[in-house]
């Protein structure tokens, strides 16, 4: 890791337009790590236009090129793995085995989506006509900082599987894994211009990527407020926008679970990564007869959890921020406030690890779903547990929210439990487990968002357009098919 955090455009490494630094604070113990180029419109448009230069060539070169392209990156990729996921956990405070997950399901976005280029319908005719998909052009690609390794591969991998050019922005609470992520990149060989990182403070380098007139494509995760922002700042030059926004999702535990397994699955789905998972799920729903036995089970999973160090052996590290931590605490007080049932942890530090922004895992029970804690998105290390009276309650109940990004059901009648699944009103229905399947599609209904990633082809969907050839040669290769066309009327 170097000093100061450079922008890395055309190619190279480069000097921002003007000398502005931020510091960057490893929130787990307070140190400084390093520095980031506040970057400036200038940085971005030259970023944008090395980007709109590349796109010319870039676009048009062969699905396996670009198959072969994607491999480079996965292989270099792995073999920075750990100084990847050392990255991570320095910059956000990731315990290190889940930043070690998190690098390879960023390897699997790029090895996975160059297996789709092999045979993927880039062109196909259809009755008379010719229906080409095309890249959609010069991506700005906005990932968050909770699971920043992965989060830019997501972007990245299908924006250049499509045959896009991107200006990535990293977010700055990422910026050690930015930099990492960019010399990875340079070294598998990509093309100059075709990958782009401009670096500095969200609201300025984002907004002059959104409003910019030679973008084409927007595609954003990050928090629904500022979701709207960049559908607003992107809405005058009409560019496709992606977003994938906040949640609040919904656990169902079926009156026939495993009810041990339900808890473990609800404690470490709410509690990895602190809290800071967009997908985890915030609301679990418990039949009220079971409400006693479930909140021992829950309490227990909880006391069982190490909090520390997260270069060692834990399940939770600090939040990302003093920032976040802000938020974590507010929202517990909250709770208390609004007359939830505080089960076990609780505001302030935990006893073991004062230094840096600690977080206690906290449940609460008894909670309403008119509650704050129940309606927003905490983003911290913080369980609510509802209970419902018969199952079209809690279905009620858990479409009752303005997110809809994943929800979790557990059962043992697959039956009922897909019935419900079918139900819901969320992006991704995890069923028996804590955890989001990357090879299926995944994103938002309602204000979660409008975009998907993973899922591999509709991951790859989102960054290309469509095209009709009609007449012509596409035409006449299959003329006996051809309809009649109102030309004259057009
Ligand atoms: P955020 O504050 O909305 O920021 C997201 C990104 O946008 C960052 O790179 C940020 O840069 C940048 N940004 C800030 N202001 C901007 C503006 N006006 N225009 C364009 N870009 C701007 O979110 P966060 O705090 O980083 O991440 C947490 C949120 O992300 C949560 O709400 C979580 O649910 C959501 N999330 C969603 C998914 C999903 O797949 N649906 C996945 C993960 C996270 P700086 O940070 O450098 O300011
Ligand atoms: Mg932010």
């Amino acid at each position: 890791m170097t000093d100061i955090i450079h922008q890395y455009i055309d190619g190279s490494w480069t000097d921002a337009a003007d000398g502005n630094v931020a510091e960057l604070i490893n929130p787990a113990t307070g140190e400084v790590t390093g520095a980031v180029e506040q970057g400036r419109q200038s940085d971005v448009d030259r970023a944008v236009a090395a980007a709109r230069r590349a796109f010319s060539s870039f676009s048009r070169i062969s699905p396996a090129e670009r198959a072969a392209l994607l491999g480079a990156i996965a292989a270099e990729y792995q073999r920075r793995g750990e100084e990847m996921a050392l990255a991570v956990t320095t910059d956000m405070g990731m315990p290190l085995a889940n930043s070690r997950m998190a690098v390879g399901a960023a390897v699997l976005q790029f090895s996975s989506l160059a297996g789709l280029l092999a045979d993927y319908p880039f062109e196909e005719t259809a009755g008379s006509h010719l229906v080409r998909r095309e890249p959609i052009g010069v991506c700005g690609l906005i990932p968050p900082w909770n699971y920043p390794a992965m989060q830019m591969a997501e972007k990245v991998a299908p924006a250049l599987a499509a045959g896009c050019t991107v200006v990535l922005k990293p977010a700055e609470l990422a910026s050690h894994a930015g930099e990492l992520f960019a010399e990875i990149m340079d070294a598998a060989g990509t093309p100059k211009g075709v990958f782009n990182m401009v670096l500095g403070r969200g609201s300025l380098i984002g907004t002059a990527l959104s409003t910019h007139p030679d973008v084409d494509m927007i595609a954003f995760t990050g928090s629904t407020k500022v979701g709207v922002q960049v559908q607003q700042d992107a809405a005058p030059t009409i560019k496709r926008v992606s977003l994938e926004l906040g949640g609040k999702s919904a656990h169902i535990v079926l009156p026939d679970a495993d009810l041990q397994a339900a808890a473990e699955v609800a404690v470490a789905g709410v509690m990895s990564n602190s809290g800071q998972t967009c997908a985890a799920p915030t609301r679990t729903l418990v039949p009220r007869e079971l409400k006693d036995e479930f909140t021992r089970l829950v309490r227990q999973a909880v006391a069982a959890l190490t909090i520390g160090d997260p270069r060692g052996e834990v399940n939770l590290g600090p939040v990302a921020s003093e920032a976040q931590w802000n938020t974590v605490q507010r929202y517990i007080a909250l709770g208390i406030k609004e007359g939830a049932q505080l089960i076990i942890g609780g505001p302030g530090k935990p006893d073991q690890a004062d230094a840096g922004w600690f977080a206690r895992p906290t449940v609460f029970a008894d909670v309403t779903n008119d509650m704050h804690i129940a309606r927003e998105e905490i983003f911290g290390p913080v369980m609510s547990l509802l209970w419902y009276d018969s199952i079209d309650d809690a279905v009620e109940i858990a479409n009752d929210s303005p997110y809809g990004l994943a929800a979790y059901v557990q059962g043992s009648d697959p039956g009922l439990v897909r019935d419900v699944a079918s139900r819901l009103r969320a992006g991704q229905v995890i069923v028996n487990s804590a955890y989001p399947d990357l090879m299926a599609p995944f994103g938002g209904y309602k204000q979660s968002g409008n975009g998907r990633i993973w899922g591999n082809a509709a991951a790859l969907d989102e960054y290309l357009e469509t095209k009709a050839i009609v007449g012509g040669i596409a035409a006449r290769e299959t003329a006996d098919q051809a309809t009649p066309r109102p030309a004259a009327a057009l």
